[in-house]
């Protein structure tokens, strides 16, 4: 077969130069949009890498990273359920992340696997221009954890966290105060909640409600309408437009989605994982293409 001057060069290129592979492990994994935004930033960054997804049998987390480390994977990202459960396996963790007990970023280097937690610095950088002076934030999940654990870094002022009451109720309320030195609110106490959302700059969904397609929301649309007009209500959902933002935007509320926020995230994964600042633009155009 003959082959172009031009296509000698691209082939040798292709064969010769090495590709990193990187990639998340989850379950379920395949509807995640991080190997978009993350072959994105390689590509744009032209770095010789590849992410993919890895949807993983809880029992074989060990057996996986083992397969990273010897196909000397540059690193991984980690979401459900194995933020807590990749703990044992790290040799170093970055403080926040042990604090939080959940690592979403695991950066390789040779055989040394090195713990961190994107997500509450994701979130912030995300709601850069928001307002935050007083924030409410429903639940207490790993995601809202990692975000009340940076609120006061980021210029909140005055933190309301609410979770629903459960037998948990007194270790959840003892992690909320070591993390963001406030007091569990129970999401049942409707007069308090009242008080903080009219009084909120900034509510935030980090519960799993709302993320199947039902048409339930933690707030009810009187409560919603509490709000102040000059505040914004980020659900960090990002499947699709959750209950609460459909109807928080009904009645002229700004609003904001969880794609931001997962960009952002994983833009801190990037740098962790090349010291290279991932296009924050073009991530945000490559999602957009694939969701209008
Ligand atoms: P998680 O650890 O399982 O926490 C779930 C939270 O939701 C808990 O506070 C739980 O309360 C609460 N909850 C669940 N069902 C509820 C109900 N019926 N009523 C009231 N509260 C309820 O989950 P996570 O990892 O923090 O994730 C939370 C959400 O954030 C998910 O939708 C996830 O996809 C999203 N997320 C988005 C990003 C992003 O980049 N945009 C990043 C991370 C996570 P209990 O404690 O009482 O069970």
């Amino acid at each position: 077969m003959h082959l172009e001057a031009n296509s000698n060069i691209h082939l040798e290129v292709l064969i010769t130069k090495k590709e990193i592979l990187y990639g998340l492990l989850a379950n379920p994994a395949y509807h995640s949009l991080s190997p978009i935004i993350q072959n994105t930033a390689f590509k744009k960054a032209q770095i010789n890498a590849h992410y993919l997804s890895f949807e993983i049998d809880p029992k074989d987390l060990e057996k996986s990273i083992k397969g990273l480390v010897a196909l000397k994977a540059g690193g991984f990202n980690l979401s459900t359920p194995f933020k807590d459960k990749i703990i044992p396996y790290l040799d170093q963790i970055d403080p926040i992340a042990k604090q939080l007990e959940s690592v979403n970023t695991v950066k390789i280097e040779g055989s040394n696997l090195k713990g961190y937690s994107t997500d509450g610095d994701g979130f912030w950088q995300s709601a850069d221009l928001l307002p935050r002076e007083t924030t409410v934030i429903l639940g207490t999940g790993g995601a809202a954890r990692a975000i009340m654990a940076n609120a006061f870094k980021y210029g909140v002022k005055e933190l309301a966290v609410f979770n629903r009451q459960s037998p948990m109720w007194q270790e959840k309320s003892e992690i909320v105060s070591n993390l963001s030195q406030t007091k569990l609110h129970d999401l049942s106490d409707r007069e308090e909640l009242t008080y903080y959302l009219k009084k909120a700059d900034l509510i935030i969904n980090a519960t799993t409600v709302g993320m199947n397609s039902n048409n339930y929301s933690l707030l009810a649309k009187y409560e919603i309408a509490l709000i102040k007009k000059t505040a914004v209500v980020y659900d960090i959902i990002y499947e699709q437009k959750s209950p609460l933002l459909q109807k928080s935007a009904s009645i002229g509320l700004k609003t904001i989605d969880g794609i931001p926020m997962l960009i952002h995230q994983g833009a801190l994964s990037f740098k962790i994982w090349t010291g290279v600042d991932a296009d924050i633009e073009e991530m945000t155009s490559a999602i957009k293409k694939l969701i209008l």
